[in-house]
């Protein structure tokens, strides 16, 4: 599903990811571990685009990621195909970012019906089904700002799902949440987990990490340190680095 290969970015003379090389399978679920500015938010970003890559490249589903091959070089692709290729893939952020002037059934739909083209008669009943399934049924007609943070984050996942992406990456989905709405929001990414669509999560949780993914990776500095089962990366960490990052955070 995400195949990068050798991916680097800076920001000035700042390296802030320095040769990413990842393969991530259909229907897996990744957990992405590091210390706060080892890279993870920029590199969830560069899959999608919302960074360019300053070398290397991203396949998702086998699609070079903002990008056309000419030859031997790289030409960008247009802004509305970069859209419609974002439009594919689900993008959940730490603070929800819903459109505040939008309901929540409106959050909805608006990428759909926008970016997809589809009919609101096709994607309004899909939409209260989502709403359903994440628990906030009731909530379709509020502004988000009525909304609890669990619920907003709910419903940032529901808008994720509406698009029926393949893959959906989740920025620390739970780090603006008061503790006692972290749980309701894992739920809802728990049994996505077991739902076929691809999820990537950089998370300081880490015993959901250990309890839902496949595959955990450590980042620092950039780099991947050390990736492979929870019960390696987690329990029995190779690397020194990840064994101290570990032990600090359990
Ligand atoms: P955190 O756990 O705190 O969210 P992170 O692992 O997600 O950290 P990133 O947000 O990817 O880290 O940032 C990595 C580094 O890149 C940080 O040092 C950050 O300051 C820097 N950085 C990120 N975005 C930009 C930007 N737009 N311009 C300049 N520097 C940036
Ligand atoms: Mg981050």
């Amino acid at each position: 599903m995400i195949d990068a290969r050798g991916v680097h970015k800076s920001y000035g003379d700042h390296d802030v990811l320095r040769g990413i090389d990842l393969q991530i399978k259909p229907g897996s679920v990744t957990a992405i571990l590091g210390p706060s500015g080892s890279g993870k938010s920029t590199l969830l970003r560069v899959i999608n685009h919302l960074e360019k890559l300053d070398r290397g490249t991203i396949r998702v589903d086998g699609d070079l990621i903002g990008y056309r091959r000419k030859g031997q070089r790289l030409h960008e692709l247009s802004e509305r195909e970069i859209l419609h290729q974002r439009s594919k893939i689900g993008f959940v952020f730490q603070n929800f970012n819903l459109f505040g002037h939008l309901t929540v059934l409106d959050n909805i739909i608006e990428a759909p019906i926008s970016a997809q083209r589809r009919r609101r008669k096709e994607v309004e009943p899909l939409a209260r089904d989502l709403l359903k399934r994440v628990g906030v049924a009731d909530k379709a007609n509020e502004y988000p700002r009525r909304l609890s943070g669990g619920q907003q984050q709910r419903v940032a996942i529901a808008r994720a799902l509406a698009i029926k992406p393949q893959l959906i990456l989740f920025d620390e989905p739970t780090s603006a949440l008061d503790p006692e709405l972290v749980g309701e929001v894992l739920d809802v990414i728990a049994e996505l987990s077991t739902s076929g669509v691809t999820l990537v999560i950089v998370t300081h949780e880490i015993g959901f990490a250990r309890r839902i993914s496949d595959t955990v990776i450590f980042m620092d500095q950039g780099q991947i340190i050390e990736g492979g089962p929870p019960d390696q990366v987690i329990d029995n960490p190779e690397h020194p680095r990840t064994r101290s990052f570990i032990s600090k955070v359990l």
